[in-house]
């Protein structure tokens, strides 16, 4: 899209407002709205903002910093009457260059790097799952489920059905292919999943996706909730990602010759990612409850192997193969900053193919039924036991430490640190119910 296009977007809808958007360290979107008097300034990149106020920003002393608009996020948003439209924008610094604290320019470098390696790009598929609660009299969330159903249950109890069909008509007008719409395993849980697209495509898409899905679930008198584990002993939310490079010849993970009919360069990813998941967790899995979700028995891996089936396994292999042919690592939950998580995970995969690293054997049993002396024989670690240990991992990993950058890999740790110290304050009821 070119500016004269947004221009004409913008005069056939009647547009009044323009909101600029980027996400902070964490993948939280942030919105500064204008009259739409000021769009040539936006097209421009001249609007400024103070980054010290951003979450993992910069400091006090350096703080003016710019938004550059990539044009090809530009959408008229559906549920405003065709009255604001949005931009999703890049962060530079005062000094006109990208900003390195921007999550999004970590993706852009990430995607860069495979370019060197010979990859056109990353072809991404994310399954974010999220819960829908009650809201009390005060407008307040009520973490009891709303419905008592399961996975595909349908009918009358269904309540989620018209906030799902609403949120797939939003995401369609979005620009979206939405693929399926559908009851999740969990009471009161949910899933809308949407087509594959390129890596930086769908990271935008997956920001858009959870405020358009908190939107929409405000709209119904529900609240949105994308925390991993709302409800101990059902099923958490997770944030399955479908990934698969491609060169100019189209798929690389497919090789027709090959038992599995995986390439050289499918194998070597996988054993890039399960050789950096105990640190890259603490980006995928970014919160203290996300570790309750990575526990057996919930359809959420725990511990490190690949499988063609086996979903117990941290990476399954879908059947489909040719130009479906695609891993899904099914670590990542819905709280995860997807810019981050996606470079993470892209860089980890290419670390593998970078040093070739062997692949382990695919584990066909299902792990939660091992014995610990069972998985030890197999040589399968487990993913970090909470988002300690998992920053403690990150800390080690200089692949991991170097993509992110000095700055954003320092802002995001200290922030985290400082929420597990926080946490670490808090005495639990459990711990009342246990040791009083
Ligand atoms: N909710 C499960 C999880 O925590 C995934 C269920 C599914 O396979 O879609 O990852
Ligand atoms: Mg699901
Ligand atoms: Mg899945």
């Amino acid at each position: 899209m070119d500016q004269a296009t947004v221009k004409k977007l913008v005069k056939d809808n009647g547009v009044e407002f323009i909101i600029v958007q980027f996400v902070d360290v964490l993948g939280n979107l942030k919105h500064l709205e204008l009259p739409i008097s000021q769009l040539d300034k936006v097209l421009d990149g001249d609007i400024m903002f103070d980054g010290s106020s951003i979450l993992g920003f910069a400091s006090i002393e350096n703080s003016d910093m710019y938004l550059k608009p990539d044009l090809s996020t530009f959408a008229v948003l559906p549920w405003s009457g065709g009255k604001e439209a949005r931009i999703i924008c890049d962060v530079y610094t005062g000094d006109q260059k990208p900003f390195a604290g921007d999550p999004r320019s970590v993706l852009k470098r990430a995607l860069e790097k495979a370019k060197t390696l010979g990859f056109e790009g990353l072809n991404v598929g994310p399954e974010p799952e999220f819960f829908l609660f009650p809201l009390d009299e005060k407008g307040e969330p009520v973490f009891t489920p709303h419905d008592g159903i399961g996975y595909f249950d349908a009918g009358a109890r269904d309540k989620g059905q018209k906030v799902r069909q609403d949120i797939t008509r939003t995401l369609q007008a979005l620009g979206f292919e939405v693929e399926a719409l559908h009851h999740e395993v969990a009471i009161g849980q949910h899933e809308v999943d949407f087509k594959f697209g390129d890596a930086l495509l769908t990271a935008d898409r997956i920001a858009t996706f959870k405020w358009v899905v908190k939107e929409i679930a405000a709209q119904h008198g529900f609240y949105a909730s994308f925390m991993p584990k709302p409800i101990a002993r059902i099923n958490g939310s997770g944030m399955h990602v479908h990934q698969s490079l491609y060169t100019t010849q189209g798929n690389a993970f497919y090789d027709a010759n090959d038992e599995l009919g995986l390439s050289a360069n499918a194998r070597h990813y996988i054993a890039g990612i399960l050789a950096h998941a105990q640190a890259f967790a603490a980006v995928t899995n970014p919160t203290i409850n996300s570790y309750k979700r990575l526990v057996p028995g919930y359809e959420a891996p725990c511990y490190i192997a690949w499988s063609c089936s086996n979903r117990s396994a941290l990476i399954r292999i879908p059947a489909a193969r040719k130009a479906a042919t695609r891993i899904e690592v099914r670590c990542p939950d819905p709280m995860a900053n997807p810019y981050l998580a996606l470079a993470l995970m892209l860089v980890s995969g290419l670390d593998g193919i970078e040093k070739k690293l062997p692949l382990v054997p695919e584990v066909k049993e299902n792990i939660y039924h091992m014995s610990d002396s069972i998985r030890a024989e197999y040589g399968i670690e487990a993913l970090p036991a909470d988002l300690n240990e998992a920053l403690n991992n990150l800390a080690q990993d200089e692949v991991l430490k170097n993509a992110l950058g000095t700055h954003l890999y320092e802002s995001y740790m200290s922030l985290k640190k400082a929420e597990w110290d926080e946490y670490r304050l808090e005495v639990h009821p459990w711990e009342l119910k246990q040791y009083n």
